[in-house]
């Protein structure tokens, strides 16, 4: 039997009401795991409640859960130093140059056709959340029509692409139209997948924005600073607009592991990753949840290879099903999951 008082916590949980009422954000307006007052990050209590009373999701192939690899492409070029022969840089300074001119290269363990071979090895399809940012935007580093063919290369190998909203597309309608209407230039059909740079996002703006500008789903709500579940859920859900007192419509994604925050903000070294997401793979497998992991391509250096070869060795032997984001939600809409949830978290209001 589950208190008022528990079912009172779980429906706080899962609607993120601290994030309304709180005053505390970091210098990029997020609300983090260091500022909440739930500490079972580590554990998605909402969908263990959801479980408990008989919802069983399926997925193709009898899998057992599902796992969302995701990339977010914040950068593809780096600026190379050219340093000129001694004619060209007296040619320079009699033009009245002075700056050392660069150029713009593709790092190796950049290339996201390095990333597609590695993962169709694997057999592996994942989401790519691209960038639409201009020049003098803030952290600009392409434009999508230079990623016209990459972006075609990913669709051929049945991959995913989403909009990675810049650091002003969260909470302002129109930069996020605008984002939003420079990727579908580039794109065959309309963009349905959203996640911001930084994870940035409003509770109370973001949901409504995203809805509006016509995706159909978001895949931004983990902390940045901790692996784990934001919200207590391991499933896609709609969220709860606690303003407005009705479900929101539009699918969250929530996203549960970031390679930022392991490496960055918990310092872990790339076994402690590995065993992290070993643990949070396990909790999502109880109740036949989905797991979500962010890798981005920029980070490939040796700890992260060496996170995501274990990491991969371990996971493909699960049985789960490898799946897009946007496979993973025409699946469950198709299923009306989302419904069969909301009509089990109402009991906790
Ligand atoms: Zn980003």
């Amino acid at each position: 039997m589950i208190t008022g008082s528990i079912k009172e916590k779980f429906w706080n949980i899962f609607t993120s009401k601290e994030e309304y009422i709180s005053d505390l954000s970091d210098q990029y307006g997020r609300f983090n795991y260091s500022f909440s007052k739930n500490r079972e990050v580590f554990s998605p209590v909402v969908s263990e409640f959801i479980f408990k009373n008989g919802f069983r999701p399926q997925y193709p192939g009898n899998a057992d859960f599902a796992v969302v690899f995701s990339h977010d492409v914040d950068l593809i070029f780096r600026n190379k130093k050219i340093f000129p022969g001694r004619f060209q840089r007296i040619a320079l300074m009699l033009k009245g140059q002075q700056k050392q001119p660069f150029e713009r290269i593709i790092p190796k363990e950049w290339d996201l056709n390095n990333m597609i071979e590695m993962e169709m090895k694997n057999k592996f399809i994942s989401t790519f959340f691209f960038m639409a940012l201009a020049e003098g935007d803030q952290d600009y580093n392409y434009e999508v029509n230079e990623v016209g063919n990459t972006i075609q290369n990913l669709l051929n190998s049945g991959c995913e692409i989403g909009l990675h909203g810049g650091h002003k597309a969260y909470n302002n309608i129109e930069n996020n139209l605008l984002e939003k209407r420079r990727l579908n230039l580039v794109l065959p059909t309309e963009v349905k997948g959203y996640r911001n740079h930084y994870l940035r996002f409003d509770i109370q703006k973001t949901f409504s924005i995203l809805l509006k500008n016509g995706f159909d789903y978001d895949s931004t709500f983990g902390y940045a600073d901790c692996v784990g579940f934001r919200n207590g859920m391991c499933y896609p859900f709609q969220p709860f607009d606690l303003n407005r007192n009705e479900f929101i419509d539009i699918i969250e994604v929530p996203l549960v592991v970031m390679d930022v925050s392991m490496f960055y903000y918990m310092s872990l070294s790339s076994f402690q990753a590995f065993q992290i997401c070993q643990r949070l793979t396990e909790e999502v497998k109880k109740v036949n949840g989905v797991l979500t992991v962010l890798l981005h391509n920029s980070n490939f250096d040796n700890k992260m290879l060496d996170f995501y070869n274990k990491f991969v060795d371990y996971i493909k032997c699960e049985n789960a099903w490898f799946t897009t984001t946007g496979n993973l939600v025409d699946w469950w809409k198709g299923k009306e999951y989302h419904l069969q949830i909301n009509d089990i978290v109402l009991q906790l209001k």
